[in-house]
């Protein structure tokens, strides 16, 4: 499959498109990002990469970064997670509080920011929030193959400022008992592991391994194929909140978004696709990566639904 062609094909359907919506504001450090940005990275299992416009420039990954912390929690705790956060798409915008009272404290799933609080907090027990950071960023570099990768402590600082939602949810699930450590070393964590900054390829090398049975290009295991293939179900079913249901209609293929504008997509034995434009739409994905990712989709004929 000719995948530059296929790249050059996506650019002509969305390049009327790049700037569309509205960069996300509420974390101060984001809202200064360029809303014309627009960059995409395939990396496939044969260890091959192909890229397109700023598929090199680092963005902030936000909540893609859930995929990677759940991976680590899973491989920490094992199935015991899911005692303390469900595995259920949630209807609700990603930092919904409404749902959590009806269900005890306990999050619908990892991936709405309340599940991901309580996966950070499992990472974080019998840890200092530097250590625990310290793992997941080696995790990055590990799975990404690449040691330049950081996080932004600038735009972690400014969600820290502002992150009021976040901390009513980790207060709200505390007391529940469904937080094990302090608030505001959990959320410490969880803010930091969204400012990771990674560009598409840095990204799509990091997810290959859930589109490799678990494996990394050059064949070391990071989890099983069984966990692999759980964690894409959860993207699929959870990667985009409330817009889930409609990224699975018009992709066809797991996905996480993160506010930052950035989107992976998993194309399961094949590839892992990295798109990045700081605009969101409605349900706060990037608009123009939603479009690029639907016209990768069709152009490839990559779906899991055949
Ligand atoms: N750090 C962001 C927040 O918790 C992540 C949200 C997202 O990327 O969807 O508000």
């Amino acid at each position: 499959m000719d995948l530059e062609a296929i790249l050059d094909g996506v650019f002509g359907d969305v390049s009327d498109h790049i700037g569309e919506g509205k960069v996300a504001d509420y974390i101060p450090a984001l809202a200064k990002i360029d809303p014309r940005k627009f960059g995409m990275a395939v990396a496939t299992v044969d260890g091959g990469i192909v890229t397109l416009g700023d598929a090199g420039e680092p963005f902030s990954i936000q909540s893609v970064s859930k995929v990677f912390t759940l991976t680590l929690a899973l491989g920490r705790v094992g199935e015991g997670l899911w005692k303390r956060v469900g595995r259920e798409p949630s209807g609700t915008p990603f930092n919904s509080i409404v749902q959590l009272e009806h269900e005890h404290g306990i999050p619908r799933n990892p991936f709405i920011n309340a599940g991901a609080i309580v996966v950070a907090d499992t990472l974080l027990s019998g840890h200092e929030p530097r250590e625990t950071l310290g793992e997941v960023l080696s995790f990055m570099r590990h799975i990404a193959g690449d040691e330049t990768i950081v996080i932004d402590r600038e735009v972690a600082r400014s969600e820290q400022q502002t992150g009021f939602r976040n901390a009513a949810l980790a207060n709200y699930m505390f007391a529940f008992s469904n937080i094990h450590n302090p608030v505001e070393k959990t959320l410490g964590v969880y803010f930091h592991q969204c400012a990771l900054s990674m560009s598409c390829v840095q990204l799509a090398r990091a997810g290959l391994f859930l589109a490799n049975r678990g494996r990394l290009a050059s064949g070391h295991s990071v989890v099983s194929a069984e966990r692999a293939r759980r964690i894409n179900a959860l993207m699929l079913t959870c990667g985009h909140y409330d817009a889930s249901g409609d990224f699975a209609f018009r992709v066809g293929l797991p996905g996480k978004s993160g506010v930052g504008g950035g989107i992976l997509c998993i194309a399961p034995g094949k590839a892992a696709i990295a798109v990045w434009s700081p605009g969101l739409n409605a349900n706060g994905n990037s608009a123009a990566g939603t479009r690029a990712m639907e016209s990768f989709a069709r152009r490839s004929g990559w779906s899991i639904f055949g």
